[in-house]
């Protein structure tokens, strides 16, 4: 046996890394970036910020500024503490540290964001997907008899969800909330909240087994790398035992503590967004042979069909947008639910006409 071999475990040698394409020379529409960058005097400040920052000194171990900043611009509940990651994905992967005792499940809808699987298997956990409704709504009955067969320890519900851009009901997310009680606990993943403009952060005090988590990455910070996540202190407590020590660096704390002083900005940019959300969404339902699914993301999950063409009709359209320096998401092999569909991120004006006439070529 190799080295490899020997020390690497079966599941993870089999696996593939995530994979992110090199879309250099791409207009990149393919991960829910927000197409905005700093305007000038937000870059001036954000500098002068940046150079005061002392880098020979760990950040502060508790965070205390920048969670205060996050609670007072993002409502987090009097009384609720949050919990920092290195992106949403370094508090899934620290929630499914902290739960995976022997024989724990992880359940969520699907289709569903990837790594919720990916975090399960990692911490060596066994993974429930529920299909959705083929509307992409919840299928309450379905997730409330796989909750009573697997009692997972832990359940995510993303609202709105990825990659589908649905807005689950949310009395029916109570009545799971409800129906998993003390077993488990219930991440409602709001990475998208500022599209949807709708939350269960004001909900906390309701469940005690509500994690609500989110990220700045969609309002027009994916580079600094920031999630964050409120719960009950009880379950905080113990999420943060597995939190890297220093995980959230100083120069991310910086940025967040000079721009959410600015964050109307911010919030000007997602309302832009969804205005251009549904402009977008009305001139592709227009087109024949698409059908528009309903977005309360930043993005827009599109299924495309032609009778004269193959059933991979979806990977024809994707490569062809591809051949006119697109990049869009081709999620047709994620799951059965979305054979012939794309994802395409909500864009400038400008942006979503130069997508849109290569996409009516790539029709053709
Ligand atoms: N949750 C959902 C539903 C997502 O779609 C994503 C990113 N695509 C994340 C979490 C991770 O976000 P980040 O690590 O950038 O905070």
């Amino acid at each position: 046996m190799s080295l490899v071999e020997n020390i690497i475990r079966a599941d993870v040698r089999a696996l593939s890394a995530y994979h992110v394409p090199d879309a250099k020379g791409f207009l990149k529409l393919d991960a829910m970036e927000n197409p905005y960058t700093l305007t000038p005097a937000l870059q001036q400040a954000l500098a002068k910020r940046l150079s005061e920052t002392a880098l020979n000194r760990y950040p502060v171990p508790n965070y205390l500024a920048m969670k205060e900043a996050l609670k007072t611009n993002f409502g987090v509940p009097d009384g609720y503490d949050l919990v920092l990651g290195n992106g949403s994905d370094e508090l899934i992967a620290m929630i499914s540290i902290a739960c995976a005792k022997p024989g724990a499940k992880v359940l969520a809808p699907m289709p569903g964001f990837v790594m919720y699987a990916m975090s399960a298997q990692f911490a060596g956990m066994e993974f429930v997907g529920v299909p959705l409704n083929a509307d992409f709504t919840l299928d309450k009955a379905a997730m409330l008899a796989a909750i009573a067969e697997h009692r997972p320890e832990i359940t995510y519900l993303a609202y709105p969800n990825n990659p589908t851009g649905t807005l689950f009901n949310a009395a029916d997310m109570e009545e799971i909330i409800s129906a998993v009680g003390d077993s488990g606990v219930v991440i409602v993943d709001e990475a998208y909240q500022p599209f949807a403009q709708t939350s269960f952060m004001s909900r906390l005090p309701e469940f005690s087994n509500l994690v609500v988590m989110r990220t700045v990455s969609k309002l027009g910070l994916a580079g600094i790398r920031l999630g964050y996540m409120s719960a009950s202190a009880a379950l905080l407590q113990e999420f943060d035992k597995v939190r890297p020590p220093y995980n959230v660096n100083v120069l991310t704390e910086a940025a967040i503590l000079c721009l959410l002083e600015h964050a109307d900005v911010f919030e000007q940019q997602a309302a832009q967004l969804r205005s251009q959300r549904s402009q977008l969404s009305s001139q592709l339902a227009s087109l024949s042979g698409v059908e528009v699914f309903p977005s309360a993301a930043n993005f827009l999950l599109i299924r495309v069909s032609n009778p004269k063409k193959s059933e991979t009709y979806g990977n024809e359209v994707f490569t062809k947008l591809l051949e006119q320096k697109i990049l869009v998401k081709n999620v047709g092999k994620m799951h059965a639910l979305l054979q012939n569909c794309l994802r395409i991120t909500v864009s400038t004006p400008e942006e979503n006409a130069q997508f849109l006439h290569a996409f009516k070529l790539a029709l053709d």
